[in-house]
């Protein structure tokens, strides 16, 4: 069997939602939403289920929705796209990720990785025999380190994989760090696959910015988005690639070996989202920001140290001001158990067991009765 696949554990997501069922626990670990998206979106890929859209869709994906991808890139950054060429519909960004990742990564090859981290990026990176170097970020306000990552890239680096608004930490890279990174991967000719599934939950007026933007990187940026966080269908899985006509062939022969096409009838609803009007995507983040501000701050009052969240589904939390002496793992399944309220663990976005160890992972993607009540919760319990 596959040694690196042994070796890695049940993610913590399937873990904790699991111990949160079997402790009667509200679920504010994995990032879903306890809502539905938006009508119409659902209608549209119900409607082309019963329209017979159910049989193998083209490869790339269908065009309609190839060419919502290249309007929305249009409509907020500006990019001009070749919805034919340049645009690859994926079974969510895990595979999309997963598929930029293929295209350019040779076996030897060194791709640099920024901590904490999502949990497929590494066992990916490593499968294809690349080499991670991991650099990591500096709490509490996740700060990057220029002259570490600026020495993580060398002659043998190939790609960046960056991930903006950020998963765990709520950190949205700001112009200087984007152009500095920028700067780093044309200086070494590389490539950036950028994971920004969250751009659009993203607060406090912010604009999401993506590396593709930026002088020199549209044709090294690989840009990966998930209908799952736009339109708040996490089980849709359903994610795109924007890319340069000349890195898009051998994503799309990467896609062809992964899942080789994506179900019709929801890209048929993902293609109506696309096209909604700015007041959706507007209310998308002002909806969030709200539930984001009452958990921050219930979680404050709690005595907890709320580090702050620019964008994301999540908030972290230092517990140690609680007075809980174990450590993050112990006190997530302490809270499930007994408080009956379900965090993550953010050592579980480390690559090793150094790993700062008193920050909880909370969701605030849940309606906010739900939030006031795991607070109540959290509020007996200490
Ligand atoms: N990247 C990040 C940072 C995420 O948080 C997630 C979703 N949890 C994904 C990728 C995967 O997205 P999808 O569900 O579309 O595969
Ligand atoms: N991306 C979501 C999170 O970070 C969950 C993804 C998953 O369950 N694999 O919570």
């Amino acid at each position: 069997q596959n040694a690196l696949l042994s070796a890695t554990g049940t993610t913590i997501f399937t873990v904790m939602s699991a111990l949160a069922t079997e402790h009667g626990a509200i679920n504010l670990g994995q990032g879903f939403p306890d809502y539905d998206g938006p009508e119409d979106v659902i209608d549209a890929a119900a409607a082309a289920l019963r329209d017979g859209r159910n049989q193998y869709p083209p490869m790339a994906g269908v065009p309609e929705l190839r060419q919502a991808v290249a309007a929305h890139n249009r409509r907020f950054y500006g990019l001009e796209v070749d919805p034919m060429a340049e645009v690859i519909v994926t079974s969510g960004a895990t595979e999309a990720i997963t598929a930029c990742l293929m295209a350019v990564l040779n076996p030897g090859d060194e791709c640099v990785l920024i901590e904490p981290l999502y949990d497929t990026y590494l066992p990916v990176v490593k499968l294809l025999g690349a080499i991670p170097r991991l650099v990591r970020l500096t709490p509490p306000d996740w700060a990057l380190p220029r002259a570490e990552l600026a020495a993580a890239f060398g002659p043998r680096t190939k790609a960046i994989l960056l991930n903006s608004p950020m998963n765990p930490t709520g950190k949205v890279f700001d112009a200087e760090e984007l152009e500095f990174i920028a700067g780093l991967v044309r200086l070494h000719d590389a490539y950036a696959i950028c994971d920004e599934v969250y751009e659009h939950l993203i607060f406090d007026g912010t604009r999401h910015v993506p590396l593709m933007t930026l002088p020199g990187m549209r044709e090294r940026s690989m840009r990966v988005g998930s209908a799952g966080k736009t339109f708040s269908l996490t089980g849709w899985k359903i994610g795109y690639i924007t890319c340069d006509r000349g890195l898009a062939a051998n994503v799309a022969k990467a896609h062809q070996n992964l899942t080789f096409t994506t179900p019709p009838n929801l890209q048929r609803g993902v293609a109506v989202g696309l096209a909604k009007d700015d007041a959706y995507f507007e209310g998308l983040s002002t909806h969030l920001q709200a539930k984001r501000d009452l958990l921050a701050a219930g979680l404050a009052a709690l005595g907890f140290g709320v580090l702050e969240t620019k964008g994301s589904y999540f908030i972290t939390a230092d517990f140690r001001p609680l007075g809980f002496t174990g450590d993050d793992v112990a006190f997530c399944r302490a809270l499930t158990m007994e408080a009956k309220v379900t965090a993550i663990p953010v050592t579980a976005f480390y690559a090793s067991a150094e790993a700062p160890n008193h920050y909880a992972r909370f969701a605030f993607c849940k309606n906010e009765a739900l939030l006031s009540e795991a607070l109540a919760r959290i509020g007996r319990w200490i």
